[in-house]
């Protein structure tokens, strides 16, 4: 993190944990701890499960506190007959800014493709939502050597026809996918090599300009422990914090990452 024009940010993905209840506890804990400092040096965000928003929403606005936070994911479509999804503009109406999009369980089990993503990217942006595109390789896709070009190829799918204005806004989370949830984390020098190659291709697909102020996270198995190390790579804008953003003490530590050994 090297860059003064990219905020540094932390986000927590709390996946299919933590009810709506259990979110106002959270987010008070948070509110009681961070200070000005903490805000001003690192954004932080929450994705919570669709039925915590409201509750994270009326906290937050109670108290004008300075946390954003954003949704799992988003459908592609308006409005509908789509059983079981939410539109960008039921998010925007909660002033949810972020949609984490491509998440690689939503890859996984729901069979999301660099197509379906980019729809998604696209409905983000057409209800004012910040796309939080995640990419990133499987175990096999590294062991053959391929995971750059597999990574940059999501990059170009995710972005196809998107505008350099709103890439430019826009954060990427690099999740090799063999590091999420395993323990396994990806050496600081793998989260750097792979940050810059993703940049690259930006300024490639884009300009260097919009390369330069797009941030990018790393995500698979940060904790408090380990957090500075990523942090200080020059690529690394931030980091998206799965199992260790469960607990609200590990995700302040996380926060405060250059406190962190
Ligand atoms: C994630 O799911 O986005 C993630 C990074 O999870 P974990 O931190 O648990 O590896």
């Amino acid at each position: 993190m090297t860059n003064d024009s990219r905020k540094p940010v932390m986000a927590g993905n709390w996946k299919m944990n933590i009810n709506h209840l259990e979110s106002i506890a959270y987010v008070n804990k948070m509110a009681f701890s961070l200070i000005e400092a903490d805000y001003a040096r690192t954004e932080v965000v929450i994705f919570p499960p669709f039925t915590n928003i409201r509750s994270v929403q009326t906290v937050i606005d109670a108290d004008h506190l300075a946390i954003t936070y954003g949704a799992q994911d988003i459908s592609a479509h308006d409005s509908g007959a789509y059983t079981g999804e939410i539109s960008g503009s039921m998010l925007k109406k909660l002033r949810v800014t972020y949609a984490l999009i491509g998440h690689s369980e939503r890859r996984a089990y729901h069979h999301e493709t660099d197509e379906s993503v980019n729809a998604k990217v696209k409905a983000a942006i057409k209800n004012d939502l910040i796309p939080m595109i995640a990419v990133g390789e499987t175990l096999d896709i590294r062991q053959s050597g391929n995971a750059v070009d597999h990574t940059l190829n999501q990059i170009q799918g995710a972005l196809k026809d998107i505008r350099s204005n709103y890439v430019s806004e826009l954060v990427i989370a690099y999740e090799p996918v063999w590091a999420i949830g395993t323990g396994e984390v990806a050496t600081p020098q793998d989260a750097q090599d792979m940050s810059l190659a993703i940049r690259q291709k930006v300024a490639k697909l884009y300009s260097q300009d919009v390369a330069d102020k797009v941030r990018i996270l790393y995500g698979g198995s940060v904790k408090a422990g380990n957090v500075k190390a990523i942090m200080e790579q020059p690529d690394v804008d931030g980091a998206l914090i799965g199992g260790a953003a469960l607990d609200p003490d590990e995700f302040l530590r996380i926060i405060r990452w250059p406190d962190q050994p």
